[in-house]
């Protein structure tokens, strides 16, 4: 598996972070996981294409993890003489409602014209393209959850936006790469956020081979937000940064 951060920041525009995205190639498929504004033009940085993905999954449905849908169809249905290919969208319960709110609003001008399905999960564990998922709900909006994504005897955890919670720990036991968001300094803390202190229980319990910290709100500076996990936690922890990709084997996370 290989994931490309398309995406470190969050809703407040930075010029170097666009808000949450993650580009993972899997099986010899594209998907993404998220894609809040500017990840899509991430995405043709990293080389890909809307033609490329193959699924998206979304771990909540607030702008700053899902604005760039609209493009997404946009350019889907006009670029490359438009897109033939099915597309699977993967979301938390109140996806398809949502999704279909949007393609009314925007009308003929993103409506699919190529098989288009919607699956929804709040909790649950199924295989998709050879990939087992894991979904479990997370302590944010009541309809947020987040990922883990085993393929090759490797695992990949994504919290997606979380308070401190159990599901993320079973989420991120033993993956091989944990991409946890950590909203918040020590002290400024919300019961659907992380702070460095939640963020190093969670890895205490968890036991990760590495955390990659995203969501860091400004002005908080993530490369500090990683130091302070770290000095607690103990473990391999860094901050994301757009276009960072990460490759993970079987043996363990190796970075190119
Ligand atoms: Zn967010």
């Amino acid at each position: 598996m290989r994931v490309t951060v398309l995406g470190s920041g969050t809703g407040i525009p930075a010029p170097d972070r666009c808000p949450t995205g993650f580009r993972v190639d899997v099986s010899g498929a594209c998907w993404l996981l998220d894609l809040g504004s500017g990840t899509l033009r991430r995405l043709a940085e990293s080389g890909g294409r809307p033609n490329d993905v193959t699924r998206i999954l979304l771990t909540h449905l607030h702008p700053d993890h899902t604005a760039d849908l609209v493009p997404f169809l946009f350019a889907s249905r006009h670029g490359e003489g438009g897109r033939t290919a099915p597309l699977e969208l993967v979301g938390p319960t109140g996806t398809d409602a949502w999704i279909h709110e949007l393609l009314a609003a925007y009308g003929r001008w993103v409506a699919p014209r190529f098989p288009f399905s919607v699956r929804e999960s709040l909790d649950g564990e199924f295989l998709l393209g050879g990939v087992r998922v894991t979904v479990r709900q997370m302590a944010h909006e009541a309809w947020s959850v987040g990922y883990r994504l085993e393929s090759g005897g490797g695992a990949l955890a994504f919290s997606g936006d979380t308070g401190e919670h159990a599901g993320v720990v079973e989420l991120a036991r033993g993956a091989a790469v944990f991409f946890a968001e950590c909203s918040f300094p020590e002290g400024g803390g919300t019961a659907t956020h992380l702070t460095p202190g939640s963020l190093a229980r969670i890895a205490a319990a968890a036991g990760p081979g590495r955390v990659v910290i995203t969501h860091v709100y400004p002005p908080v500076d993530p490369e500090a937000q990683a130091a302070a996990v770290r000095a607690r936690w103990g473990g391999e922890v860094t901050a994301a940064r757009d276009l960072e990709v990460f490759e993970v084997h079987p043996a363990g996370p190796v970075r190119p």
